[in-house]
């Protein structure tokens, strides 16, 4: 390549560039030359196989663009991404990784070096669009936003394409195909502007942005892979399209409260972007940009904000739409109230005055905000780099003098498997972790070789203490003008602020483990792994008899399905005993050894890690005998990704199940089929019901399961079927079921009791099968949930029996919460009798968008309590 004297660059770069864009242009295909229509037509969407049919025409035909594959997504495509720049960074993208690598790192990097490595580097940035694939315009902004930076031969744009190195991603390609798929054939149909009536996603949908912190999904790990391990970008930017109305694009600067785990020359550079990309909007006419108002950087599950704390600028912006490509218009008098007048604000100067708003206008709000993202990248590209370098510099010398120095998470557990599976998530999430070689003490406590160890004088840290540690939600009323910029405090009446998402996440209360902070610095030896892995599993002792497996592992459902599946039997002990100078707890598996062949236990052991014993003759104790469960599971037209979460962990654990919609449920004689039903969390119970309305979509989706298809549930219970209703479905039980009890929350206003996605402490009952194999208290997540009151019941035999409860103190474990004396000493799990059947009302999610790992059991519990045999 050619090489260029620092002076001479600019003009060089253009002159070279320019005679490439003269010389390829010409073969470079526009969008509609493969797509069939321009992009951001009315009524036209292009799905992922056609976006990427396109990407690998500009490849072929331009040297600014080279496409990588990253992995499958959950519907098995091949998910592929672009990196976009002047030819000659394409032909050195190795160097500039590696050199965005070792400032993101730090280690052991002296300021000069840094200094001159930001001087040489380019600005690394992330761009993704059709996340939401609702949101239809981002995914088609990516398309043109390829084109346009390929062919362009403008100054400004080489300048860009110098300085730059684009990282384009379609993060969600299945969810594209799937809304393609679903507009088109109703375009020019009363349903033109229908919901689709799944999930975007095979499992998520809009919680496909909730699962950054913890990457349960395929998708989420690929992103995390680019964003994290290999190209550590100085800015990451994903696009989604839900303005305030009436505004036209919601741009940082965000709202309060602030996350406190991120260096704040992070909130200085997001301000700053989102000041460019706003005037940028006005500099070309384009009104209505908005800042400041409702979307808030508290919780980092979002693909955008999970980043801060690894020092990665996150933007997030929010384009106006109305509904797939259909064009819509607007007057002032659509407006709510408070807009109707257009009055200029600080963090709204150029208010939207109504009109036409298409798909191309999405599109191209999209574009003008990325590539003001990108001209500041270019303008601020070594302060970028060498402010990264600063950043991670900052956390690691500050935890070498404060607390905490460390996180200590001892090997033993009890659920070694699911720490394991959190600790591997970290390693993913770009945090280095250690075993040590020797016993070591700390803060008073004696720590045995291969206890695990995160020292957080690394680069990544603030990551670790953000969902390590307890949230404690700020309370904004304290000082509103601080915050709200308003001349004066105004006195807020009421309840404090509650975040965009989740007021508490700590990641090791949900998932059950035991982790410790170190409070003084850590003198030990030790080893980083690339994995954890839990102890090797194994059976001890002489299986003549039987196979005892504790209750208390995540894996032990999944043995136990498989168990069945292969014919041979599962127990459980009704009490805990004590056997050859061994205490077991009440829950323990029983396998009979005459059910299972030795070498498939063994291979059980091992897949699955698990601790068997094995007994030369039956423990006495009764025991109910475990069916493999016709399982159903309700899916509503009216999608929820409460039904999807669900279905994805009944898949990880291997416990089949059969989907049922509204029309199953009409035509009843559901106890033929099943013995379980599911019914998910929903937006209301009501909705279960009445389903869309009549002329809302096409009839196949309208109606709901109807009153006649709840009475078809009843029977099924009353037959001796079992109903599973997920945290507020609760309600549709105790409202349609007459049921011996009711949820106290149900009628509570806001100036009683708020509580949001916060971990509460929780009491459960473990002598019930319901909480077997959980621990006597245990986080648990609080999300629109219930707090039951057992009323009296006529009949002593369908009286509801309590199997966990809200305890009276230190309830709130991390989060916030207002009024917790409304629940304190309530229930939030309850299993009533019901005819010759259960039903069982689980009040809080414990299954909450698959991340509180430590209460699944409770599901799985759920599904096997109900078809139990006495014996
Ligand atoms: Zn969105």
């Amino acid at each position: 390549m050619v090489s260029f004297k620092r002076a001479n660059l600019g003009f060089s770069i253009l002159f070279f560039l320019s005679l490439s864009v003269f010389i390829f242009s010409q073969a470079v295909p526009r969008p509609e030359e493969v797509l069939g229509f321009k992009v951001g037509d009315d009524y036209h969407l292009a799905t992922y196989i056609q976006a990427v049919q396109y990407f690998k025409k500009l490849a072929e035909n331009s040297d600014r663009i080279k496409l990588f594959n990253i992995g499958k997504t959950s519907m098995g495509q091949t998910m592929t991404y672009a990196v976009i720049s002047s030819a000659e960074n394409i032909a050195n993208l190795e160097k500039f990784k590696q050199i965005a690598k070792r400032l993101s790192l730090v280690s052991g990097l002296p300021p000069e070096e840094a200094k001159k490595l930001s001087q040489e580097g380019k600005a690394i940035v992330y761009i993704d669009g059709g996340l939401h694939a609702g949101e239809c315009a981002p995914a088609q902004h990516n398309i043109q936003l390829a084109y346009d930076l390929i062919t362009a031969s403008d100054p400004k744009t080489l300048r860009i394409l110098h300085d730059v190195i684009l990282v384009l991603v379609f993060a969600n390609p299945d969810g594209m195909n799937l809304l393609a798929e679903w507009y088109h054939p109703n375009v020019g149909t009363p349903y033109e502007v229908s919901p689709m009536p799944w999930l975007y996603h095979k499992y998520a949908g809009h919680d496909n942005n909730r699962d950054s912190y913890i990457a349960n999904l395929l998708e989420t790990q690929h992103l995390t892979r680019i964003a994290i391990q290999e190209w550590y970008p100085v800015i990451l930017y994903n696009h989604h399209q839900t303005a305030p109305f009436p505004a036209r694009i919601w741009i940082p600067p965000n709202s309060e409260p602030t996350n406190p785990n991120v260096h704040p020359l992070l909130v200085r550079w997001q301000n700053m972007i989102g000041s460019a990309m706003g005037a940028a909007f006005d500099a070309e006419g384009k009104e209505g940009a908005i800042s400041r108002i409702v979307f808030d950087t508290w919780y980092p599950g979002y693909v955008s904000q999970v980043v801060d704390s690894h020092n990665i600028i996150s933007i997030m912006t929010e384009t106006a739409l109305y509904r797939y490509a259909t064009p819509h218009f607007y007057t002032v008098r659509d407006f709510p109230k408070e807009y109707q007048d257009l009055t200029m604000s600080a963090f709204y100067p150029s208010p939207w005055k109504g009109g036409w708003w298409r798909l191309k206008d999405a599109v191209d709000y999209c574009i003008t905000a990325s590539k003001a993202v990108l001209d500041a990248a270019s303008k601020y590209r070594e302060e970028l780099l060498y402010n990264k370098y600063i950043m991670a510099r900052d956390v690691i010398e500050r935890f070498k003098k404060e607390p905490p120095f460390a996180w200590i998470i001892p090997e033993k557990q009890r659920d070694p498997g699911t720490t394991a599976l959190l600790l591997n998530r970290m390693i993913l999430l770009g945090i280095d972790i250690y075993q040590s070689e020797e016993t070591f003490f700390c803060d008073g406590i004696t720590y045995p070789e291969g206890t695990y160890i995160i020292p957080m004088a690394q680069a990544f840290a603030l990551f670790v203490k953000n969902v390590f540690e307890e949230q404690r939600y700020p309370d904004l009323r304290k000082y509103p003008d601080l915050w709200q910029g308003l001349v004066r405090s105004e006195k807020f009446e009421g309840t404090p602020f509650e975040s965009y998402d989740m007021m508490g996440w700590t990641l090791p209360y949900q998932f059950g483990a035991n982790v410790i902070t170190s409070n003084s610095p850590l003198k030990v030896r030790m080893t980083r792994r690339q994995e954890i892995k839990p102890a090797a599993g194994e059976i001890l002792g002489s299986p003549k008899a039987a196979y005892l497996i504790g209750h208390e592992t995540n894996a032990s459902f999944t043995a136990t399905n498989r168990i069945l599946k292969a014919g041979g039997r599962v127990l459980w002990a009704k009490k805990a005993f004590s056997f050859e100078n061994k205490n077991f707890s009440e829950g323990t598996l029983l396998v009979p050894a005459q059910s299972v062949t030795h070498s498939f236990m063994e291979k059980l052991a091992k897949d699955l890690q698990l601790k068997i014993s094995a007994a030369s003759e039956m423990p006495k104790v009764e025991t109910y005998t475990l069916k493999k469960p016709k399982l159903a599971i309700y899916q509503s037209w009216i999608s929820s990704a409460d039904e999807g979460w669900t279905r994805f962990i009944l898949e990880q654990h291997e416990l089949p199940f059969t989907n049922i919609y509204d029309a199953d449920i009409r035509a009843g004689n559901l106890e033929t089929n099943y013995d379980v039903i599911i019914l998910p969390d929903t937006f209301s119970p009501e909705s279960i019901i009445e389903g869309y309305a009549k002329g809302t979509m096409p009839p196949k989706y309208v109606g709901g399961t109807t009153l006649n298809g709840l009475r078809n549930l009843k029977l099924f219970a009353d037959n001796g079927g079992t109903l599973i209703f997920m945290n507020g479905t609760s309600n549709l039980a105790l409202e349609h079921f007459q049921v011996a009890a009711r949820n106290v929350l149900k009628q509570a206003k806001r100036e009683e009791f708020v509580c949001n996605g916060s971990l509460l402490r929780m009491e459960f009952d473990t002598s019930h099968p319901l909480a077997y194999g959980m621990p006597k208290e245990a986080a648990t997540v609080f999300s629109d949930s219930c707090a039951f009151d057992i009323m009296p019941s006529y009949e002593a035999k369908k009286e509801p029996k309590s199997v966990a409860k809200y305890p009276t103190e230190n309830l709130l474990m991390s989060g916030w919460i207002y009024g917790e004396r409304l629940i304190q000493q309530k229930s939030s799990i309850l299993d009533i009798p019901y005819g010759k059947g259960k039903i069982i009302l689980l009040g809080f999610p414990v299954q909450f968008r698959a991340q509180p790992h430590g209460t699944f059991k409770i599901l799985f519990n759920s599904i096997y309590y109900g078809p139990l045999s006495e014996k």
